[in-house]
């Protein structure tokens, strides 16, 4: 009878330890791509489908003397929370830096779990009106999604990319410099492309350029602002010096082919659209034919490219 009662208490605090396994933010798995910064891969999932809690995108964090800064905090809070974890067990340096490459829920819905860390958020000029715009889309996906993503909510960038004149009322410049100490990072803030809102960052130290979703690696990319300006930008940013590139999705690459990748998809998105409005198909018909060829080069192609063609549709349409 001892024995039972032991035996059954001791199975009960093994469920229980497993239960509080599971509810625990496990801390993520990073990869240190040069000296001093780390990045996690996100996973090529619908965002939130089942088990998913917004671990989609790359996000990662760079060292300097004196603190840390994070780009990109992923789809929830608890991604958010998970990175946070994972960058203590690597360094106590303060987080003083979060950037956040544009708006799109996978890079920015773990900024909550740095605010109390006191990190000041960087975003590109136009990221508070972006989030403004998209806040209630974004609220109502967070609530669908129910309890796993608990706690997840909107931050507004604290800081814009951007220099201005001392009274605040003139933009100097679309650039910025923070320094951690020893380590002197460039954060941009780029015209309308992908988004409105894209900014990059890029570590003078080891030519590390975190450029986000302007660059894809494998997941189809999000056409969310105007494609031929985002594949003129690309050829800019493909004149940067840089050794490595974190791209917002797929794998760290050490070459441009990514890049040229990305700008392949548009050109071909683009020239289809202009394309059929030249040839006067209609939009039901140029959503299903535009970018096909592309097709089998990306992941999640059919959930991502009908957007993309409406998109670049309805702003191309007039002028042709
Ligand atoms: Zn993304």
């Amino acid at each position: 009878m001892f024995y039972k009662i032991i035996i059954k208490s001791t199975l009960f605090f093994f469920i229980l330890l497993l239960n509080l396994n599971a509810n625990e933010i496990k801390s993520l798995k990073l990869e240190e791509i040069a000296d001093g910064i780390y990045v996690h891969i996100g996973k090529h999932e619908n965002f939130y489908e089942e088990e998913n809690i917004g671990d989609i995108a790359n996000i990662g964090f760079i060292i300097g003397d004196d603190s840390i800064a994070v780009i990109d905090t992923g789809g929830s809070h608890q991604i958010g929370e998970a990175l946070r974890l994972a960058i203590k067990k690597i360094s106590k340096k303060p987080i003083k830096y979060v950037i956040n490459t544009h708006g799109h829920q996978d890079h920015i819905f773990g900024n909550t779990a740095f605010v109390s860390e006191g990190a000041t958020i960087y975003g590109h000029y136009n990221l508070k009106k972006f989030l403004k715009e998209r806040g209630s889309q974004y609220v109502r996906q967070i609530t669908e999604a129910g309890d796993k993503v608990k706690g997840t909510s909107i931050i507004f960038p604290h800081k814009i990319i951007a220099t201005t004149s001392s009274d605040e009322t003139k933009k100097i410049s679309d650039e910025i410099t923070i320094d951690l100490g020893n380590r002197k990072l460039l954060l941009t803030s780029h015209p309308t492309s992908h988004t409105y809102a894209d900014a990059t960052v890029y570590d003078f130290k080891t030519k590390t350029f975190f450029v986000g979703d302007l660059v894809q690696d494998e997941r189809t990319p999000t056409m969310d602002g105007l494609t031929k300006e985002w594949i003129k930008l690309l050829s800019k940013i493909d004149k940067v010096d840089y050794k490595i590139m974190v791209p917002g999705h797929g794998n760290i690459q050490t070459d441009n082919s990514a890049l040229k990748k990305t700008q392949k998809y548009l050109q071909v998105l683009y020239d289809d659209v202009i394309d059929a409005l030249k040839k006067d198909i209609s939009a039901e018909k140029v959503i299903e034919i535009a970018a096909e060829s592309e097709k089998n080069n990306w992941i999640l192609f059919d959930r991502v490219n009908p957007g993309n063609v409406v998109r670049t549709f309805m702003r191309y349409e007039w002028e042709y």
